[in-house]
C-alpha cells in the first residue's frame, strides 16, 4: 500500500507532520489512541479541504483524508451495471463507545472489532 504523502502545497500546514501515516489508515482494529490523535488533527486543519480533494483525486483508498475515510464502494449505474466508485464517508462517533473514528467501511458503526466484543476497556458513556 502507497504511504500517505500529501501534497507540497500541504507539507507547510498540515495538522499532521508529526504523527504516523498508520494512524490514517481505514482498519476494523485501529491502535485507538493514535488513531483518535489523528481524527483530532484532521478536525481542526486548516488545509482539510484541500487535502480530502487531493485524496480523492489521487484515489487514496483506505486512509482518512481531511477528516473523511475516502473509500471504494459498488454501486449500480441506471443501466444496472455493477462498478466501483470512490467515496468519502465522514468520521463519525462509535455506538458503542462515543469516541470518534473513520469508519473503514460506509455501514460502520462501531470503532473496532474489540469495542463491538465489549474488549477494549471503554464504557459506553452515559447519555
Ligand atoms: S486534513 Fe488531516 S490528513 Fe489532511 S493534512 Fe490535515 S491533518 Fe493531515
Ligand atoms: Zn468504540
Amino acid at each position: 500500500m502507497a504511504l500517505r504523502e500529501p501534497p507540497p502545497e500541504l507539507h507547510q500546514r498540515n495538522a499532521c507532520r508529526d504523527l504516523e501515516p498508520e494512524a490514517f489508515m481505514l482498519s476494523p482494529n485501529p491502535d485507538m489512541a493514535a488513531h483518535q490523535e489523528a481524527v483530532r488533527a484532521c478536525l481542526s486543519c486548516p488545509v482539510r479541504r484541500t487535502c480530502l480533494q487531493w485524496g480523492m483525486e489521487s484515489q487514496g483508498v483506505g486512509f482518512m483524508w481531511g477528516g473523511q475515510s475516502v473509500l471504494q464502494v459498488d454501486v449500480t449505474t441506471p443501466d444496472g451495471q455493477r462498478t466501483k466508485r470512490v467515496r468519502a464517508v465522514p468520521v463519525r462517533q462509535c455506538a458503542r463507545c462515543t469516541r470518534w473514528f473513520a469508519p473503514y467501511r460506509a455501514n460502520r458503526t462501531v470503532c473496532s472489532d474489540r469495542c463491538s466484543r465489549g474488549r477494549n476497556g471503554y464504557q459506553r458513556r452515559a447519555a
